[in-house]
């Protein structure tokens, strides 16, 4: 209880330090409203494990960053009452104990981590750090599978709340994906991967490799999950559990 104080400390810091921003956030924040819901929320921190993800240019695998802004956001979902499960909570992958061999436990790592998105009537966030050949790219992107409908929702909520708190210049669209990401098109809920920045851009990878950051894209998640919940009808606006 006391890190999850810590971290919903370090949210409402963050929110705090955003309201100098363009928009006055704790004005226009509906976050308090998703309190003691009990909607379901998966959070998959992207990779982990023999698979690092991307490497930053400092060396830094894209893993750990994962790791720390998924569970920051499971915190902070957890204090306002959502039922979280994260994918993983450690630096490991999550296949079988019989799949042998990188390529046969990345298979299976997958298909557990699918199993999770598809949890009945739950919202799913995956977790990744974005990178690209030329080091000038900046910004979040969200991406989700295109028949989706709930899915490209999510993703613009969580757009919106990247935008109001963290990036203000971000004119990224949301982007719509086939059939090339596993999670996404083969999930049954509301899913969306949430590439949080570049760590190929040396100012972003340098902000994204520090805690405050961190701690500030969660909040970011966390709201954007929150509002997606209650525009949904997933959760009442009376701060009870709407089923
Ligand atoms: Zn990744």
């Amino acid at each position: 209880m006391k890190k999850l104080i810590s971290m919903f400390a370090a949210g409402v810091i963050a929110a705090t330090a955003c309201s100098c921003a363009k928009t006055n956030v704790l004005q226009t924040s509906a976050v308090p409203v998703g309190w003691l819901a009990k909607q379901s929320v998966i959070i998959d921190a992207g990779h982990g494990g023999a698979d690092g993800g991307g490497v930053s240019v400092n060396g830094i695998p894209e893993k750990g960053i994962n790791l720390s802004i998924a569970e920051t956001t499971a915190d902070l979902l957890r204090l306002m009452g959502y039922n979280v499960t994260m994918t993983r909570t450690e630096d490991i992958s999550i296949h079988d104990k019989d799949a042998e061999g990188l390529k046969e436990q990345k298979l299976s790592d997958m298909k557990n981590r699918l199993e999770l998105f598809n949890t009945p009537d739950s919202v799913c966030v995956s977790v990744h750090q974005n990178r690209f050949t030329d080091p000038k790219y900046s910004g979040a992107q969200m991406f989700y599978h295109r028949p989706n409908t709930e899915g490209q929702k999510l993703a613009e909520a969580l757009k919106a709340r990247i935008t109001g708190y963290l990036q203000p210049d971000n004119e990224r669209e949301t982007k719509p994906t086939d059939d090339e990401l596993y999670l996404l098109c083969n999930c049954e809920n509301p899913a969306v991967m949430a590439e949080c920045g570049f760590i190929s851009n040396p100012e972003e990878a340098a902000l994204l490799e520090q805690k405050p950051y961190q701690h500030e894209m969660a909040f970011a998640l966390f709201a954007g999950i929150n509002d997606f919940c209650i525009s949904s009808g997933r959760i009442s606006e009376k701060n009870t559990k709407n089923k």
